[in-house]
């Protein structure tokens, strides 16, 4: 048996192929979306032009194979810690979705959030709901040109923006800058900022709502993860029914009304375009502009606020809220457990990394009469500083590195040595033996590294 709340696919005030004309409002949780939008807006755009030791703070060098992360920097071989922070990711957004629904969606989805901040400029250019409609139904005339001009503009230039930024992540931002500005760019440099314009312009300018309901994957399975006690923003039917309007000068009681006023008000802000008094549906992203707009009413009438409000479905039909329960436990601890072994992992993670290739060709014999066989020794230094590393072999008596045993490697570097090993002939009991090359930063003693490989031949 589940417990999961089902959703209902309701046709919205026209059909989904209707352009929505969200309208004005404002609010406390409007307030909360701005500063969380900002605050996402500032660390994305910010971010990708600060430095750190010299160099780009956050960068993954995808020619250099390298994810550099304030200081740290991370390889191919550290893949696996990718891994684990997408689990994370994942948990994280299994824990907020049955605690609050999909608040991710309404406060911090990049869909989301760009989406209000073109509606914005929209609305700057053309106006409020009803002159956004009567522009739309207008024939095209001088001020009509100059309105779409201005908006396609200012969303265009947002959108490069946003494209040039997010580029900046994978190659270096100020150059990428310099090269643009002076039409220099690479081919794929200028691809990928074209592709990023043009994704963002779509997505956040035409598509909008349309990619939160019919594209992302994350609304389908939403309701499989919230019970009765997660928060969602639903209408309170039992306050508000039966709806209608008020005659002036009479109370609802007297007519027999709930606290609905049937305004549509809340219908009109949403940026999905459904109704919230049909209860909770797919299309509902969670960004309670329907709170703040009903609250608004409610304010104006003189009720109490909350008739829509965050709330769970048990408190609606009468029980009590619980906010701690199994499920949410179950996933917050295991969400602690992957963030500690995570932190643990990174902390731990060996700053250097060995791979030994035995080169081609059978073995010789040295001088000495010893048997010999050379390999190639690929060392990469992870540390932000020059070391040294001592190298030495193991796994058959009389087993010698010949040359130098010190190596040293730049902040960053991988270097390719190559060595010889040797062995005397006669310690040699099979033909094929395996030998191990072990690997010491000569100034940490928890900085080791090992890689085995065969050494050939046999006694003459
Ligand atoms: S129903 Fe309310 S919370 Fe849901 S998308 Fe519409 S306005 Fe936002
Ligand atoms: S905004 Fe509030 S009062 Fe107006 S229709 Fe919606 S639920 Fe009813």
């Amino acid at each position: 048996m589940t417990n999961a709340i089902p959703l209902r696919n309701l046709p919205s005030h026209g059909s989904t192929n209707d352009k929505i004309y969200p309208r004005r409002f404002q609010g406390v949780f409007r307030r909360l979306r701005i500063a969380g939008g900002s605050f996402l807006f500032l660390l994305f755009f910010g971010t990708a032009w600060l430095g750190w030791n010299g160099r780009q703070a956050v960068l993954w060098d995808l020619s250099g194979k390298q994810f550099h992360i304030f200081g740290s920097t991370f390889w191919p071989q550290d893949l696996v810690l990718l891994s684990a922070i997408l689990i994370i990711c994942a948990f994280g957004l299994f824990f907020l979705t049955v605690a609050a629904g999909r608040v991710w969606c309404g406060y911090s989805c990049p869909q989301s959030v760009w989406m209000w901040l073109f509606l914005w400029v929209e609305r700057v250019t053309e106006g409020d709901r009803n002159r956004r409609r009567k522009l739309d139904q207008a024939p095209l005339s001088r001020s009509k040109l100059a309105r779409r001009a201005a908006k396609h503009s200012l969303w265009l230039a947002i959108s490069l923006i946003t494209a040039i930024t997010f580029v900046g992540y994978f190659t270096p931002i100020r150059a990428l800058v310099a090269d643009l500005a002076t039409l220099q760019a690479g081919g794929w440099a200028a691809f990928w900022v074209f592709f990023f314009t043009a994704a963002t312009y779509l997505n956040a300018g035409w598509l909008r709502e349309k990619v939160c309901v019919h594209m992302c994957p994350y609304g389908r399975f939403q309701s499989t993860m919230l019970d009765r006690d997660s928060l969602v923003i639903s209408y309170d039917a039992a306050r508000g029914e039966p709806r209608g309007h008020r005659k002036t000068g009479t109370s609802e009681s007297a007519e027999g009304l709930g606290d609905c006023i049937d305004c549509q008000m809340c219908v009109q802000v949403c940026p999905t375009g459904i109704d919230i008094r049909d209860g909770l549906q797919m299309e509902c992203i969670g960004c309670a502009a329907c709170i703040d707009a009903c609250d608004s009413i409610m304010e104006k009438i003189g009720a109490p606020t909350g008739l829509v409000r965050y709330t769970s479905e048990r408190e609606l039909s009468g029980g009590k809220l619980r906010v701690l329960r199994p499920r949410l436990l179950g996933y917050g601890g295991l969400l602690a457990v992957f963030i500690g072994v995570l932190v643990w992992a990174i902390a731990s993670r060996p700053l250097v990394d060995l791979d030994v290739t035995r080169d081609r060709g059978l073995y010789r014999f040295n001088a000495a009469g010893e048997i010999e066989n050379s390999y190639t020794l690929r060392i990469l230094n992870k540390a932000q500083h020059p070391r040294l590393f001592d190298v030495w072999v193991s796994g058959v008596e009389g087993l010698r590195l010949l040359g130098g045993t010190r190596i040293s490697a730049g902040a960053g570097e991988r270097v390719e040595v190559p060595v010889s090993v040797s062995v005397p002939a006669a310690a040699m009991e099979n033909p094929i033996t395996d030998i191990k090359f072990h690997l010491q930063a000569a100034d940490s003693d928890a900085e080791s590294a090992e890689d085995i490989t065969r050494f050939i031949g046999a006694a003459r």
